[in-house]
């Protein structure tokens, strides 16, 4: 995995999608992958919630322009899937910035990987 552009929205727990807020406009078209698990651990981040059952994530990959749902069997549901796709779409939980703030984040990234670049293309050989 591609840890300087992936992104993880941290373990979801049945908590709401804050439909007032519409997702940055320029965010990109992600393919969505689904996967059912026995458990999520390694896959989601749920040391942060111990105290709540966690249905599922999503990990976005922002240079592969992927967004990979990890589901919990026990949880399963439509509405748990519905709330991931949510993610995968740009919305974020309520007084939450995690998914916009990652595809800000990312293009950051990407602009100082491509200024690297031309650095590394002009640097005098010796
Ligand atoms: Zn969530």
């Amino acid at each position: 995995m591609a840890l300087l552009s992936a992104l993880m929205t941290g373990a979801c727990a049945m908590t709401a999608i804050d439909h007032s807020r519409e997702p940055v406009a320029d965010w990109p078209a992600l393919a969505m992958r689904i996967e059912l698990r026995n458990g999520l651990a390694g896959v989601c981040d749920i040391s942060t919630s111990h105290f709540m059952s966690v249905v599922g994530c999503a990990v976005i990959d922002f240079d592969a322009r992927t967004c990979q749902i990890y589901l919990d069997t026990r949880h399963a549901s439509a509405e748990a899937l519905m709330h991931e796709q949510l993610h995968c779409r740009g919305y974020d939980h309520p007084d939450e910035h995690t998914v916009r703030n990652g595809w800000v984040r990312h293009k950051v990234l990407r602009r100082e990987r491509e200024a690297a670049s031309v650095l590394e293309a002009v640097r005098p050989s010796s």
